[in-house]
């Protein structure tokens, strides 16, 4: 569609202004010396817009009048709105759908058991990992999120949180939509806001980033700090199987897969999760069990078992729940960790894997 000319304007602003909150702590510093600020003013702003969520600059109130003028009119702030909250009614997990400046959507998740609140995080709008159990594979790629657009759904997520729940979020795992590690450069922005004591002040405990496994990346989140922990989304005890549910792992193999894995500089107690999709007569044989201990053998790791979430067009079936705990005895004999993990969300399509089911509907929907 041609835009007319007054849009083209318009457009054209919205580019080549700074967005002040997709910069680092130290571009904001950078910034402000620029402008003839002193350092301390990008601290206060700094905290203004990670430790107390501000979204425009008018409620910066400690900084002068004429300071949040030169603000506004040099620079401005990425807005992620909240247009649609579904809760589950059997766990009292929240579906968030959120609207992006560019009238693209995302969907995260709050996850709640016993004792956390856990907050489901997208990195990409779509995703070009082709996972075949996954319904946020079949919308492909879209675009990258910004770092901005990750800590302001993270904010969008927390206001939900307390408004429903009355307190914050816990935890932050990236197992939204889409693959962090094909979006590097933002995630790694975003984790060091996440994860500064002036910024969100997150743990690095309490957040865990997931893949489908780019392990080359993988290693880059151990020059953090901090780093985060760390799932890998295996789902498959041979290349075969793996190829076919994953196509990622055509271009790197299990082998390789785990070898990088082996050399990670883990931490003391720090311990890599391994995410398994259950898929019944796919990857739940007794072998497969057998095989997994093999695989992780000298890992420090432990093990979610995922039961999968049929929908009415899945390919794959949900596999019983005796053969989940037959498969768990295997491993736990082994004397491996591995949880079955419970599928919160899943009457909202929110569990695992289902995010995006109704892209195009809510699209249609909410589009200006
Ligand atoms: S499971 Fe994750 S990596 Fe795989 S297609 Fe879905 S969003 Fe992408």
């Amino acid at each position: 569609m041609k835009l007319k000319k007054g849009e083209e304007i318009e457009q054209s602003n919205i580019f080549t202004e700074i967005v002040l909150d997709n910069l680092s702590r130290e571009e904001l510093i950078d910034y402000f010396i620029s402008i003839n600020e002193k350092k301390f003013r990008a601290d206060q702003v700094y905290k203004w817009l990670y430790s107390k969520s501000a979204d425009n600059f008018e409620s910066m109130t400690d900084l002068s009048k004429s300071l949040r003028e030169k603000l506004a009119t040099g620079t401005r702030l990425t807005k992620v709105t909240l247009v649609e909250t579904t809760k589950s009614k059997i766990d009292g997990s929240i579906k968030l759908l959120l609207k992006l400046e560019d009238n693209n959507f995302i969907e995260s998740v709050i996850l709640k058991d016993s004792t956390r609140l856990t907050g489901c995080i997208s990195s990409q709008v779509g995703c070009r990992m082709g996972c075949k159990f996954c319904n946020t594979a079949k919308i492909g790629l879209i675009r990258n999120l910004s770092s901005a657009e990750i800590i302001r759904q993270i904010q969008r997520v927390n206001e939900v949180a307390l408004k429903e729940y009355g307190k914050e979020l816990s935890n932050l795992v990236f197992m939204g939509m889409g693959e962090p590690l094909d979006n590097l450069n933002n995630l790694i922005k975003a984790l060091e806001i996440i994860l500064d004591e002036n910024g969100m002040n997150f743990s690095h405990r309490k957040v865990t980033v997931s893949t489908c496994g780019i392990s080359n990346n993988i290693s880059k989140l151990f020059k953090l700090k901090n780093a985060p922990n760390i799932a890998i989304s295996l789902n498959a005890t041979n290349d075969e199987t793996r190829n076919n549910i994953m196509p990622v792992n055509k271009k790197l193999p299990l082998n390789r897969l785990l070898e990088d894995i082996r050399k990670l500089p883990l931490p003391k107690r720090k311990r890599i999760t391994f995410e398994y999709v259950l898929l019944k007569n796919i990857n739940d044989s007794l072998e497969d069990a057998k095989r997994l201990i093999k695989m992780l053998h000298k890992i420090p790791s432990k093990i979610n078992l995922i039961i999968y979430n049929q929908t009415e067009d899945s390919k794959f079936e949900q596999i019983d729940y005796d053969n989940v705990l037959k498969f768990q005895k295997i491993l736990t004999d082994a004397g491996f960790s591995a949880l079955i993990r419970k599928s919160l969300g899943a009457d909202i399509d929110g569990a695992c894997g289902q995010l995006y089911a109704n892209y195009l509907k809510k699209r249609g929907k909410y589009v200006d």
